[in-house]
């Protein structure tokens, strides 16, 4: 079994505290690595409990547009948490590297900007994009720049349907649409690399050029089929073979290799244009899929419209090693056209929350979070336009914040 697979981690996740045992049930996917097990708060005698705390660095990038009033609404969740589970604490700190930076600096980010963030526990990002900074710079800068930097080359993606909420799909439900996407983060086609030639003459040339490594597309594999055997859910692989005769060739060979390591789990392999048609004519038939930066990026947008929008769609870019701090975003953009007017549905950036959580040993609370979510959409009395109210992102953040309730023990 190779260095990063989730398995290799696979001792099941306690953490053992003054009284309290905390246990993943996931444990393929959230076990914490001692190394990084959160720093430990023992309180003093003179304070009344006596409790360990789990004290977890919360690097907040807001960032552009709606950006930060989803922040603001992943911050109340956390001060939510910790009033119902004093055990957890989360000190935040803001860096406002957005495009105002940029335009004052010529950076999105300082130099030491990854020094900075390395620091902390994990880095949750609100939106990136502005007008006035082409996005190409805006998200090379720091989003990308942070993926990379930190080896994230885990983006999980997960489409679920919530009760409470339509999807365009006729006649389909909760029941049909509850999958998981694994992109690949790191390379692939968003490598970055490539250059042009002549520009500004009629010879003009681009050229943009995908990385497939071994270690790069083995590594994504793996972790998708040991999340599809954590579930018991199938696994899709989705390439393009038949017109990217080297990468997509490259991915498939590899994906032959690895699936016959993982006998039980069922598996396929499809284009990426059939991905599509069946995503939307069969969604049932999904249960994890892994494809690369690119392909990854469409099908979760088209995830993400076949489970009520952008406002649903939560993201992770995860470093498994947990060598560095990962990182947890709604997959939405900073959305200019809704910007400042506190309208954002706040569900993304919430369940990203969830994700973090997890991530961090406690998937429970990832659990309870989507609960809440989940209750005021069933109940349907607060929602933001984008799913057809009149509610601002402020008063739906409060409407499940106050819905939560602490993970059954
Ligand atoms: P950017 O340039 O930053 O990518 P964009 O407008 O191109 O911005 P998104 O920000 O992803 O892309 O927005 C696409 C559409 O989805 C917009 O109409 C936006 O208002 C809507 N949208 C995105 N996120 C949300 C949200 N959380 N709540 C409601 N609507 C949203």
């Amino acid at each position: 079994m190779p260095e990063g697979s989730p398995a290799l981690r696979g001792a099941i996740p306690r953490v053992f505290t003054l009284g309290i045992a905390i246990e993943s049930k996931d444990s393929n996917l959230c076990s914490v690595a001692p190394s990084r097990l959160k720093r430990e708060r023992v309180i003093s005698a003179t304070e009344s409990l006596d409790v360990t705390v789990s004290n977890f660095r919360i690097a907040l990038l807001p960032g552009d547009g709606i950006g930060p009033e989803v922040t603001s609404a992943a911050r109340e969740l956390l001060d939510a948490i910790t009033a119902i589970d004093p055990s957890l604490h989360f000190q935040t700190e803001a860096f406002s590297w957005d495009a105002e930076q940029y335009l004052a600096t010529g950076s999105m980010m300082p130099s030491d900007g990854l020094a900075t963030l390395a620091q902390f526990d994990a880095i949750f990002l609100g939106a990136i994009g502005d007008e006035r900074v082409p996005d190409h710079i805006s998200l090379r800068q720091i989003i990308f720049a942070i993926r990379q930097g930190f080896n994230q080359y885990i983006n999980l993606r997960p489409v679920k349907l919530l009760g409470g909420v339509s999807t365009p799909l006729a006649g389909r439900g909760p029941d049909d649409l509850d999958m998981v996407i694994v992109r690949e983060n790191s390379e692939g086609e968003y490598s970055g690399l490539g250059g042009t030639l002549f520009p500004d003459s009629d010879d003009e040339v681009a050229l943009q050029t995908s990385v497939f490594s071994r270690r790069g597309v083995e590594r994504v594999l793996r972790y998708a089929f040991e999340l599809a055997r954590s579930k018991g859910r199938p696994l899709s692989s989705v390439s393009k073979g038949n017109a990217l005769n080297f990468t997509g060739v490259f991915w498939d060979e590899v994906f032959s290799e690895i699936s016959a390591e993982y006998p039980d789990v069922p598996s396929n392999n499809l284009l990426v244009d059939a991905a599509a048609l069946h995503l939307v004519q069969h969604p049932e038939k999904f249960g994890v899929i892994v494809a690369s930066n690119l392909f990854g990026d469409i099908l979760s947008d088209l995830g993400a419209a076949l489970v009520g929008g952008l406002g649903f769609a939560a993201s992770a870019n995860l470093n498994p090693e947990r060598t560095f701090p990962s990182m947890f975003e709604p997959v939405h953009g900073s959305a200019p056209d809704i910007a400042g007017k506190n309208v954002a549905n706040p569900v993304a950036s919430l369940w990203a929350v969830g994700m973090m959580l997890a991530h961090l040993g406690r998937v429970d609370w990832e659990d309870a979070i989507v609960a809440a979510i989940e209750s005021v959409l069933v109940d349907g009395i607060v929602r933001t336009p984008d799913l057809g109210g009149t509610s601002t992102t402020s008063e739906m953040t409060t409407a499940i914040v106050n819905a939560l309730k602490a993970p059954s023990a």
